[in-house]
């Protein structure tokens, strides 16, 4: 039990680091806790402030330190809770107290928010029509003109009447005076989706969507708390599902947070929530000023709104009495915080479920690997949706061996499958996607002739290629193993091998000569940095404005196009040879998700999928659609290399302008995990420190160690002596050490 607890006076000014340190009276100890209100000494006077923190080590003057005076009964609850949540955030993730608390709490706007003002008439349109009367014969024109406007509109926004329509401010407050008009004045919170008209008709769910809804709902109302894994295929009707869920916890009085990623975060989508639940709805982005986002926090405590949609951050909306979290396409790597804390969305979710009262649902038509064994080992409640809605069929799958296409001379990125497909589609008048993964550019090495790939004889990643010419290496970026380049591949001795290069610029130019008379439209990087340049080109695809639209991975998400009958996947293999444990799940995610794009109208679609490796399991159950058996091969894999979800990962980064230091640094830590792991005696596996994957970026040096270990907890415990280790140690004075628990992108 704590002796000593660290206090935030005032949470809303942006000084979250400014705490204050009192000891904690006997009495106190067993039940105070992080979050929790208390009363305070402060100078002369007494004051309330948030216990934050809770530690053994004192860093005041010991003879000086003051006592809490009591814990305060009913303090504002919804941010002891989130104060709470931010404690258990820095408990799992590590980083500081004040990383976490600026994570969970918007910081208040130092301007004012800005005052709204609309005017009515204060009149019965009869009295009004009279008062008209009565200025037009008196040749008082401006106030004709806004008595006019009145009538016809109930309510007009203050500038609309004085810069539009000319009216001056003093013929306003005169008709005001005169009682004719009202100008109301209220503080507008800025909402990012006024200008939406609710409207559409509601869908009937079929009974494979009842059935889930029931479920949950049923459970809900008996009062059991679980999180659901909703597996879904694509095109099932999981959003509908979502709906269903959020109507039932409204009426209950509760509200709603909907996690969404970014990418997929579009006007279509908003739109759907917007119809059935109104103004009730609000979404946040990463476009949004902190300001803006501070309003849409204090719409949400204030009851103005019950539904937030949102990526990541939006799970920290203040809602008073949260009743669900949804989170869709749950397997999204950016659901993973990249910065400190670097928490997982799916994780906190379930967090702040717990502390809260609230249910978590899971949806994907690929789960990741994470939430597919926590169902298996019933942590989690699986439901399936395993049909399209309206009996509309899976696509048909094709795969394409590049291997052979290069053996019969076609040296073209489109195999001659594809182009005899894409002809077709372009006469029928139908769409085609090509989808290309560039994430996979990251420079493996491979044989064109027979598809081998170069990898780490210990950790079973392809290799990087580092240098040119004579000086190539191959490195690995998990152990550092390193060797040297093949010039000629060493199973088929073919002289094709190299790193894979193909950009979706080139495949644009190759389609537009190979199909001069498509219309084509490519989505990448690039083409989309304008502003609104990819909703754009997604509204320009939508409304068949082109043929044929190339893209990234930002192509695949979600996004309902009826038009497209054809996708093909250029060079499925892209992803496959990431150096990343998680390569063949991304594999099977993308490919899946891209399958999913194809006949979402009423005419059935056609996947073609080029690769280099046609037998690779992530490929050929993709090709199926067939998840189970993914899974069943994948945590195969898992098990015997010891990566998550079995076992438990964590990466340490140690960052460093001076190589040396940064080396020194990762060498001394992996001395303390050493004499850790000799304490400990459960299993604990340290590799490394190796150079990380960008060994160093705008010249920061960065080592990394890999420490993997059964439970979660023992790496939460081995971060806590490697905190301690650090702390005030010299070693670290210009090293900055960074912590990553099963990590989703890398350093
Ligand atoms: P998913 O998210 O599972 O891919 P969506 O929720 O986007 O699927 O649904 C796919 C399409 O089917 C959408 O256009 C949606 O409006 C429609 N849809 C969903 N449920 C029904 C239903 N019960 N009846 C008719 N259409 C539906
Ligand atoms: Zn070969
Ligand atoms: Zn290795």
């Amino acid at each position: 039990m704590a002796e000593y607890a660290n206090i935030i006076v005032d949470i809303y000014q942006g000084k979250l680091d400014k705490t204050f340190q009192y000891r904690v009276p006997e009495r106190l100890r067993s039940t105070i806790a992080v979050g929790m209100l208390v009363a305070v000494p402060f100078g002369s006077r007494k004051m309330q402030g948030y216990v934050i923190e809770l530690t053994d080590v004192c860093e005041y003057e010991e003879d000086k330190i003051k006592e809490i005076l009591s814990i305060v009964k009913g303090g504002v609850l919804i941010e002891s809770q989130m104060i709470a949540l931010a404690g258990w955030m820095r408990e799992n993730y590590g980083g500081t107290m004040n990383h976490a608390l600026k994570t969970v709490l918007p910081v208040k706007e130092k301007k004012k928010a800005k005052e709204q003002k609309t005017i009515r008439l204060a009149l019965h349109p009869v009295e009004a029509k009279n008062e008209l009367a009565e200025c037009e014969r008196k040749h008082k024109t401006a106030r004709a003109k806004l008595l006019v406007a009145l009538l016809e509109q109930r309510e007009l926004e203050w500038e609309t009447v004085t810069q539009q329509m000319s009216v001056s401010a003093s013929v306003i407050r005169a008709m005001e005076e005169a009682g004719i008009v009202k100008v109301v004045r209220k503080t507008a919170y800025r909402n990012p989706v006024g200008g939406l008209d609710p409207g559409g008709e509601q869908k009937k769910l079929n009974e494979e969507q009842q059935n889930v809804v029931s479920k949950i709902t049923m459970e809900y109302d008996a009062g059991e708390r679980k999180t659901y894994l909703i597996k879904g295929v694509t095109g099932s009707g999981k959003t509908e599902v979502y709906m269903e869920l959020i109507a039932h916890v409204l009426a209950q009085g509760k509200q709603a947070i909907v996690l969404i990623p970014e990418i997929a975060l579009t006007y279509q989508t908003v739109r759907r929530f917007y119809n059935r639940f109104g103004a009730q709805v609000s979404i946040i982005n990463s476009k949004l000023s902190a300001g803006e986002r501070y309003d849409q926090f204090e719409r949400a405590k204030n009851g103005e709104i019950s539904v937030m949609i949102g990526p990541r951050s939006a799970l920290f909306t203040p809602f008073p009495a949260l009743g669900i979290i949804i989170i869709d396409e749950e397997h999204e790597a950016s659901y993973k915080s990249e910065t400190v804390p670097r928490y997982h969305a799916r994780e906190t979710a379930i967090q702040r479920a717990k502390m809260t009262d609230a249910v978590v649902v899971l949806g994907s038509a690929t789960p990741s690997l994470e939430s597919y064994y926590k169902a298996e080992n019933d942590e989690y409640c699986l439901l399936e949706l395993k049909h399209r809605v309206q009996k509309r069929p899976m696509p048909l799958c094709e795969i394409i061996d590049l291997r052979e296409e290069l053996r019969r001379g076609n040296r073209s990125i489109l195999s001659d499958r594809l182009s005899e497909l894409m002809e077709d589609r372009l006469k029928k008048g139908e769409q085609t996607m090509l989808f290309i993964n560039r994430r996979g550019m990251a420079g493996f090495v491979s044989c064109r002739a027979c598809g081998h790939v170069i990898k780490c004889p210990h950790c079973d990643v392809s290799l990087s290629q580092h240098g040119s010419g004579a000086a190539t290496r191959l490195v690995c970026h998990y152990c550092g193993y390193t060797t040297i380049q093949p010039g000629l591949c060493p199973v088929c001795g073919s002289k094709y091998i190299s790193g894979f290069k193909a950009g979706t610029q080139k495949i644009e130019q190759v389609v537009k000569a190979r199909f001069p008379q498509a219309r084509v439209l490519r989505m990448d990087m690039d083409t989309t940095r304008i502003k609104d340049g990819y909703e754009q080109i997604l509204s320009a695809f939508s409304n068949h404005e082109a043929d044929i639209l190339i893209g990234t991975q930002m192509i695949v998400k979600g996004h309902d196009f009826p038009g497209v009958t054809l996708v093909g996947v250029l060079a499925a293999d892209l992803s496959l040879y990431i150096s990343d444990y998680r390569a063949s799940e991304r594999t099977f995610q993308l490919l899946t998700q891209a399958a999913g794009r194809a006949g979402r109208g009423d005419i059935p679609g056609n996947v073609i999928i080029q690769t280099y490796d046609p037998d690779h399991y992530s490929i050929t159950t993709a090709k199926e659609q067939n998840y189970e058996a993914f899974y069943g091969q994948e945590i195969e894999y898992r098990k015997m290399m010891r990566y998550p979800p079995v076992w438990n990962m964590l990466y340490i980064l140690c960052a460093s302008k001076n190589e040396a230091a940064a080396s020194e640094a990762a060498v001394a830590l992996m001395g303390k995990i050493d004499q850790i792991v000799r304490e400990n005696s459960e299993k604990i596996f340290p590799i490394g420190p190796s150079d990380a994957p960008v060994a160093k970026i705008s010249d920061v040096y960065r080592k990394v160690i890999y420490v993997k270990t059964r439970e979660y907890q023992t790496l939460v415990i081995l971060k806590d002596g490697l905190e301690a280790f650090i702390k005030d140690n010299r070693l670290y004075q210009n090293v900055a050490v960074g912590f990553d628990f099963n990590p989703v992108n890398g350093f």
